[in-house]
């Protein structure tokens, strides 16, 4: 749409080359608080020309300033970030919400992870070293790790402060030059983040960047450049099999993280008191919207119906309400097509299974002008339904009963994804052989949810590429080059 904006209302800008610059298309791209239907903020539709503008500018401050070979100056840059968004996380929270629709106890969890992210890789900038040899008499190999160059990150709408952070971080840390693409749906958190960066001397003019719009043509067109050397994207997991396909081009190196279906797998010895809140949580938290939610239940059929009846209990003592309330344990979904998604899944969960709790959009009052949908449990699935191996995406909990522990790893297994997964029971044997059985990038024991920057994340499987978080995932944004030498 061309411009005719309620000068009240919020209008963000591309950042490139250190400027806040208006795309050339003149047309906008409106937000809508999911909670309330109200319209929060416009930023930019972009076009091909601010793309190809974004990545010249980048390149260019990745050749022309000293970013690439000055750790003490990405440390003091991160830390800078980490600092400004300390001073302004509760604005950044409510912006959050107001955005994505996630509860205001969520957001201020997202903000504090990505200021623990930023300082954890502020620090990881100092330590990006490699190793020498001794190849054979009078010769050496110096292997150095160097900076890869000018990456594109695409992120999504679901955590999109944080998962815009979790390879920021890193890829800065590393000495990169970084584009950014959020997603559509929530330009707003990550465009407020960027204005702090903007605060902050120690990032050289132009070396990250933020342009937004649709990620069939900005999107595409990133991960298509011959100028990106490396396209980090978070999202679904079709999408991530196109932007492979698409950066093939010139060989880019392509980081991927992508979908899950994970399985909380629930033993008879399991501390039930411990595990049914933090199960009830892994799939519920963010209205389910959550790449890591727990959103399979295998249960050891001694306790199935323990177990089932506990978190029906729990699913229905959620208050369900917008999000920016203190009292609020679940918002709405991000936005109508979610909304229709998870409705059409419950109307097949309906035909595949039974339902034990929820299934159904919350009308009436306050209700009407969002998008909420009830936590919902779906029980008696066998493997092959549709709503027990597809990602839904929502408050949909898929139940499913094992009578052995050789079941229970080949029914946790039995998946495309392979994300995380939780393991609940009292015996130290049984848990080690779980987590080392499944296929997951993450299997929590005995707990669920839990991540820490210094902790590697990804996905086996159809999941993802590469690894975010940790050592790994710094040197997921590093080169490796053998330098050698004869004396
Ligand atoms: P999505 O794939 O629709 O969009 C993600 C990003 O890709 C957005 O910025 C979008 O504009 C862009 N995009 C869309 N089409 C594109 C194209 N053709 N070329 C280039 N870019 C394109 O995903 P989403 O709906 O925003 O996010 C939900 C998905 O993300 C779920 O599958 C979820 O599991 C996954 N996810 C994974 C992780 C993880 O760490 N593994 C974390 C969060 C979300």
């Amino acid at each position: 749409m061309s411009i005719a904006v309620n000068k009240k209302t919020p209008i963000y800008y591309n950042y490139i080359g250190g400027e806040w610059v208006e795309s050339s298309s003149k047309e906008w791209i409106e937000s809508y608080n999911p909670a309330t239907s109200e319209l929060i903020s416009y930023s930019q539709k972009s076009n091909l020309k601010d793309v190809t503008e974004t990545i010249d500018a980048v390149h260019h401050s990745f050749l022309h300033n000293d970013w690439s070979v000055n750790p003490k100056r990405r440390y003091e840059a991160l830390l800078g970030l980490a600092g400004k968004m300390t001073e302004k996380s509760e604005d950044l929270s409510r912006i959050l919400t107001e955005e994505q629709g996630k509860t205001i106890r969520e957001s201020r969890i997202e903000i504090s992870n990505c200021i623990d992210t930023l300082k954890y890789f502020a620090g990881a900038a100092r330590t990006v070293f490699g190793r020498s040899i001794q190849l054979e008499p009078n010769n050496f190999g110096v292997i150095v790790k160097e900076p890869i160059g000018v990456i594109g990150i695409i992120s999504p709408w679901n955590w999109p402060a944080l998962l815009m952070i979790r390879e920021l971080a890193p890829a800065l840390a590393a000495g990169n030059g970084v584009i950014v693409k959020p997603a559509s749906l929530t330009p707003s958190i990550s465009v407020e983040i960027f204005k702090l960066i903007d605060e902050i001397p120690e990032f050289p003019k132009g070396i990250v960047s933020i342009v937004t719009g649709p990620g069939s043509s900005i999107g595409a067109a990133m991960a298509t450049s011959e100028k990106i050397d490396m396209i980090s994207f978070t999202g679904d997991t079709s999408t991530g099999k196109a932007i492979m396909e698409m950066g093939a081009s010139n060989i880019k190196k392509v980081a991927l993280e992508l979908g899950g279906k994970s399985p909380n797998v629930v033993f008879a010895d399991a501390n039930l008191d411990k595990a049914v809140p933090l199960i009830g949580r892994s799939i519920f938290i963010s209205a389910g919207q959550i790449c890591m939610a727990g959103s399979r239940v295998l249960i050891h059929e001694s306790i199935k119906d323990e177990v089932v009846a506990r978190l029906k209990h729990y699913a229905e003592g959620l208050r369900v309400e917008n999000g920016i309330l203190e009292t609020a344990d679940m918002g709405p979904l991000a936005s109508q097509s979610q909304l229709d998604i998870v409705q059409e899944y419950c109307e097949i969960g309906k035909q595949e299974g039974k339902i034990i709790t929820g299934g159904y959009r919350l009308t009436g009052g306050e209700y009407d002008k969002g998008y909420y949908f009830s936590p919902t449990i779906i029980d008696d699935l066998s493997a092959d339904c549709r709503v027990t191996r597809e990602e839904i995406f929502g408050p949909v909990l898929a139940v499913q009963t094992f009578s052995s522990d050789e079941e229970a790893l080949e029914m946790a297994n039995d998946s495309d994804f392979g994300l995380s997964a939780g393991v609940w029971t009292a015996d130290l044997n049984r848990s080690m052989k779980m987590s080392r059985g499944i296929k997951a990038g993450t299997v929590w024991i005995n707990t669920y949810n839990k991540n820490f920057p210094e902790a590697e994340f990804g996905g086996y499987k159809q999941s993802g590429l590469g690894r975010t978080r940790g050592i790994d995932g710094l040197m997921e944004y590093c080169e490796t080059k053998h330098i050698h030498i004869e004396t």
